[in-house]
């Protein structure tokens, strides 16, 4: 093979022929024309083989006529190997004239065929011909074998690229799988640390001791907002956030989105507003949870950042088409607002435009950059107006499905309490303002009852129509003259009207007031959850609904007492265990405890159930597949009601456990209040019976 580009003045010939004369005559023609050429001879088309080979020719003339090995077997053989068959041959032959013998020649290989008698300058003008063309054809040559290089070197840059981005990803996605696992195993132990706090906060404790848990149970919590951030980001960041889509009251989730900020907001001069313009339809399909997560974090950063002023919501909607609408949520405040120049920086993850306000707000700075992807996911974007000392403003937008007619009806339950007389009696004058202000946005008509009760029965008397609902301090009823009593039970008889007692933490377990012959139908605790306080009024409040089927919502006195079950708790983790027992023990029920998915099934053969409280994640058995094997191994009469318990916070897993034939869900840190309304909807043995 040719490897260096050859001068043109300096070429290498081999000449071919079996006479020396012809050779000589052919070098002495070649010398006169190329001075500097050299001349290598062969005497045979063996030789010539052979030559070609070690001397690497630039043009070879070839005599056609020769013994053994004529000159178009040579030029065959020539061009057959790899070595040789690039170099030009030219044909020389003074016998072998005919067209026949120089087509014969030209199929051998031969490049060109030339007869003598020939003029010199004919011979010497198609050697200079030739290699020219061979001279071009190496540099030709040169030039690719450097493309080829090149590509090679780039394939192998582009390998190394593939190679490093893969390793990238890898790793990427094993940090956000660590965070991800990090951050549930960290959940775990939080129950037990809140968990416990609350049973602990509603044992007798001194004012100091009060105030110690309290701080551990705060702590607890910001630890836990802060877990739940970062288990949030590394979903997001490797792709495993998945969003669910369920119909859900837009009202209800803006109101409760406040209430969870409620106490955030008090001790500073802020105003919270929220608006939804008219045309909103108020059920839409979304993601909830995810929606909420959203707006609380908007709202929370507008309450951190803003000392006086106001805090302010608005929901506008906007037809896509018939089934799918665009919601734009803008959450405005009067606070410190943010630079111009620091504005880009916001909805990167961990960064805060000061870093000092770390400090002084707390914060991981994960927040905004959460919600911008969540509100992505969701179809929309995020964006902020600022001006540094008068405010922000952060717009969002999401996709929402717009239910049927017939889903809209379903869910609407707004108009049972439009318009409706509800009478406040409240102890504290500061809350039953706000409470007050509460009703009238849902458009109901609160009636300001008074801080006791001892105008309880002129104020009966006195109002026409009489209150439909009375929503009332269980310190005031504690504290009940028998005639304020009797004056209540008078107005409950004449009326059916509702009772609801408004119960203050931290008394949960003192003895619960004896209200014979008075019928609560529902309680209440302190702070009062909006967007709870809406359901229950909803449920009480709809046409047709009795206060005697109106115990909805979480019912009065040891729930165990009223509401018997038979409970199994499958737990493994001994601190969730006795969180669950505890919290279980304090609404007068005994559960049994077990620690496997096989020992659920045991227990289950061995005894009826009403209730089982499932944890996912156990060994050898888990929630899941226990629940499976419960649903499809145990007859109808012996089928008990599944609650799933998981510290995993994945969405989906709702889902997940519904399919597997579970009747409903909690989430760990369980709260007590959200344990009590998940054991409210249980159905008893007599129920199911009947
Ligand atoms: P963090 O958890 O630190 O609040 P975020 O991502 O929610 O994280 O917010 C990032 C930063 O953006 C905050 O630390 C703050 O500097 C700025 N910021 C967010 N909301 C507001 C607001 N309403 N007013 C002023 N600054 C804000």
């Amino acid at each position: 093979m040719d490897t260096a580009v050859t001068s043109e003045a300096t070429p290498v010939f081999l000449l071919v022929d079996d006479r020396e004369e012809g050779r000589t005559f052919l070098a002495r023609l070649l010398h006169f024309r190329y001075p500097g050429a050299r001349m290598v001879e062969a005497a045979s088309g063996i030789e010539a083989l052979a030559r070609a080979l070690d001397a690497a020719p630039d043009l070879i003339l070839l005599d056609a006529l020769m013994p053994e090995m004529d000159g178009f077997e040579t030029c065959r053989k020539l061009k057959a190997q790899a070595e040789t068959a690039a170099i030009p041959v030219l044909m020389v032959s003074a016998v072998l004239t005919d067209s026949e013998n120089r087509i014969s020649g030209l199929a051998s290989g031969a490049d060109s065929y030339i007869c003598k008698p020939f003029e010199n300058d004919e011979l010497l003008a198609q050697v200079n011909a030739m290699l020219r063309i061979r001279h071009h054809e190496q540099a030709l040559r040169a030039q690719q074998r450097v493309l080829e290089d090149e590509l090679v070197t780039r394939r192998r840059i582009e390998q190394d690229l593939v190679e490093a981005r893969q390793t990238a990803e890898n790793a990427a996605l094993a940090k956000s799988e660590f965070l991800a696992n990090m951050s549930h195993e960290l959940r775990t132990p939080m129950n037990g640390v809140i968990g416990l706090t609350d049973v602990l906060l509603d044992t007798e404790l001194d004012a100091e001791q009060r105030d110690l848990a309290s701080t551990i149970k705060t702590s607890g919590e910001t630890l836990l907002a802060v877990i739940n951030d970062i288990l949030d980001f590394s979903k997001i960041e490797s792709g495993r956030l998945e969003l669910e889509s369920r119909p859900f009251r837009l009202r209800d989730l803006v109101i409760h989105a406040l209430n969870l900020i409620q106490r955030q907001a008090s001790g500073k001069e802020l105003a919270l507003f929220w608006e939804i313009e008219s045309r909103t339809p108020p059920l839409v399909a979304g993601d909830e949870i995810r929606l909420r997560q959203i707006l609380s974090n908007l709202l929370s950063n507008a309450i951190k950042f803003t000392e006086r002023g106001e805090v302010r919501i608005h929901v506008a909607f906007c037809d896509l088409d018939h089934h799918n609408g665009e919601l734009h949520f803008a959450v405005s405040d009067t606070g410190i607002g943010i630079p111009a120049e620091k504005m880009n920086r916001l909805f990167r993850s961990f960064s805060q435009v000061d870093a000092s306000t770390t400090r002084q707000y707390g914060g991981t700075g994960l927040g905004l950059a959460i919600s911008k992807q969540l509100t992505e996911l969701m179809g929309g974007r995020m964006w902020v107006e600022s001006e540094p000392g008068r405010g922000s403003t952060f717009h969002f937008t999401i996709r929402v499905r717009v239910p049927q007619l017939d889903e809209q009806g379903r869910h609407d339950t707004h108009s049972a309490v439009f318009g409706r007389r509800i009478l406040l009696l409240d102890s504290d004058d500061e809350a039953r303002g706000r409470l007050a202000a509460l009703l009238t946005s849902w458009e109901m008509k609160p009636i300001l009852g008074g801080t006791t009760l001892d105008l309880i029965e002129a104020l009966l008397l006195r109002q026409q129509p009489a209150p439909e609902a009375i929503l009332l301090d269980e310190f005031l009823l504690r504290a009940a003259r028998p005639e304020q009593v009797a004056a209540l039970h008078r107005w409950q008889t004449a009326h059916g009207g509702a009772l609801l007692l408004l119960h203050t933490a931290g008394a949960q377990g003192a003895a619960v007031p004896d209200v014979a012959p008075l019928h609560v139908a529902a309680q209440i605790s302190r702070p009062v959850s909006a967007s709870n306080l809406f359901d229950i009024l909803s449920r009480i409040l709809a046409p047709g609904n009795t206060q005697a089927e109106a115990g909805t919502g979480i019912p009065a006195g040891p729930l165990a007492h009223q509401h018997p079950l038979r409970i199994l708790l499958a737990e493994d983790n001994p601190v969730n265990q006795k969180v669950a027992i505890r919290m279980l023990e304090r609404m007068g029920y005994q559960a049994t405890i077990a620690s496997t998915g096989a020992d659920v099934l045991m227990a289950l053969k061995q005894q009826y159930y009403d209730l089982v409280l499932m944890d996912l994640q156990m060994p050898v058995l888990d929630g899941l597949q226990a629940t499976r094997q419960i649903r499809t191994e145990f007859p109808a009469d012996r089928q008990p009601y599944i609650i799933a318990l998981t510290a995993s916070a994945l969405v989906g897993d709702r889902d997940k456990c519904i399919a597997a034939g579970m009747n409903d869900y909690l989430r760990k840190p369980i709260r007590e209040l959200d344990l009590r309304a998940a054991l409210g909807r249980c159905p008893r043995v007599a129920e199911k019976s009947a």
